[in-house]
């Protein structure tokens, strides 16, 4: 039942040109950003149909206008789409993986992890130590690069993200930071008035101060703005920070596979392509033993970040064609696919140009970073082995069972 009690409805729609199997995902994961009425979104395997679940019935009028939008998503997102060449750059999906259930129904029975809105939890101490271990290791390879740790708040300045053009590449995934308006009427009213409903906080948009600071959605970005328009110190530097971060995922937020509020470790390089390029690849290869003796099955393969509709063919493309990004994605034995839960990042001298970072030969300084996520990480470890430490591979029963 949707919450006025109206009935959710299923309205199935042909796609203007079909979906190959290479965005399905992606167009999907879009959808849930084209109406508020749209409570989930499907498409079948072949990409010729997509199946919506509608909060409530809607009007002809008002269907013909969601049509509209789910068609101006597909076209733009299909019409002249390549396959991208995936490169695995390693291939361990065949390690042991023993539990085959999702760990969240045990870790929710558990009152392991309770869920405060879709896509904020609250964790336990199974989850807790679990995460803390998994960041000894990051760390421990931060330390490796003689990385030294940075701290950078979680509120990151709207011209910030302006400058570096976030809100045109991922205008969706966005959380916004506001307080109320420095005046006694306002904040009056408000500490009057201000109530709940099913949705959320009720109050007129009007008290709201103009937005000057978002919630962060990445960690390295705050260190490229410290480095902004002078040159590089030392001519190239590496660095680790941990910090909140924020990606609003509508619908698609489902469990701790996709939060709106997550953790992110990242070791970040910058200075000349060279030394980005070979990081980067050290990280890689100074993982792989780790993650075997964790017992983490994944495959480790070249990715695109989610751009937004109208950013995401050309970015995607560009992306792949360079083979700016690479992802750890673990096996998830329950439902057969598999999650991201790292990433190794190159992004040429894009925040070098954008932020005037430069080279002691005055050209743009490069950027890269690897990234992971501290709850999905935990998550996936979980999935392939499950919630009793008994059965965990040595290492992480010695280190993670309080
Ligand atoms: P990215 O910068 O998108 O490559 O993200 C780096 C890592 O952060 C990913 O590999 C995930 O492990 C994690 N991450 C990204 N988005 C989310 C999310 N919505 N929920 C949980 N973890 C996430
Ligand atoms: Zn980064």
């Amino acid at each position: 039942m949707a919450e006025n009690g109206a009935s959710p409805v299923a309205l199935e729609l042909v796609p203007a040109l079909p979906i190959p199997d290479h965005l399905i995902g992606e167009v999907r994961s879009k959808l849930a950003y084209v109406d508020e009425a749209i409570a989930r979104a499907e498409i079948t395997g072949d990409g010729d149909h997509i199946h919506l679940t509608l909060h409530q019935p809607i009007d002809d009028a008002r269907q013909a206008q969601l049509d509209e939008k789910v068609q101006r998503v597909v076209t733009s997102m299909v019409k002249g789409a390549f396959r991208p060449k995936v490169q695995v750059l390693e291939d361990h999906l065949d390690r042991p993986a023993p539990y085959t259930q999702d760990p969240m129904v045990e870790l929710l029975q558990r009152g392991e992890v309770s869920q405060e809105i879709p896509g904020v939890f609250a964790l336990g101490p199974r989850l807790a130590r679990l995460m803390a271990f998994f960041e000894d290791r990051f760390v421990e390879l931060a330390d490796s690069f003689q990385a030294p740790p940075y701290r950078f708040p979680t509120l990151i300045p709207a011209h910030y993200l302006e400058r570096v053009n976030y809100f045109h590449a991922f205008p969706h995934s966005l959380t916004f930071a506001t307080h109320l308006r420095e005046d006694l009427d306002v904040i009056d009213h408000f500490a009057g008035q201000a109530a709940c409903d099913e949705h959320g906080l009720v109050a007129p948009p009007a008290s709201f101060a103009q937005v000057q600071a978002l919630l962060s959605p990445a960690v390295c970005y705050h260190l490229y703005f410290s480095l902004a328009d002078r040159p590089l110190p030392g001519g190239q530097l590496a660095a680790t920070a941990v910090g909140n971060c924020f990606r609003y995922e509508a619908i698609n937020l489902a469990s701790l596979e996709r939060l709106w509020n997550f953790t992110m470790r990242e070791i970040i390089f910058v200075g000349p392509k060279d030394f980005v390029l070979e990081n980067r690849e050290t990280a890689r290869q100074r993982m792989q033993p780790v993650f075997k003796e964790i017992g983490l099955a994944y495959r480790m393969e070249s990715a695109n970040d989610p751009f937004f509709i109208g950013e995401f063919r050309k970015q995607a493309a560009f992306q792949s064609a360079f083979q700016l990004k690479f992802e750890i994605r673990a096996r998830l034995p329950f439902s057969d696919s598999t999650l991201a839960v790292g990433s190794y990042n190159y992004h040429q001298d894009f925040f070098g140009r954008s932020l005037n970072i430069s080279l002691p030969d005055g050209s743009p300084a490069h950027t890269g970073c690897v990234a992971f996520g501290l709850e999905r990480i935990a998550y996936a470890f979980l999935a392939q082995h499950g919630l009793d430490p008994a059965n965990w591979p040595q290492w992480v029963r010695e280190a993670a069972n309080g």
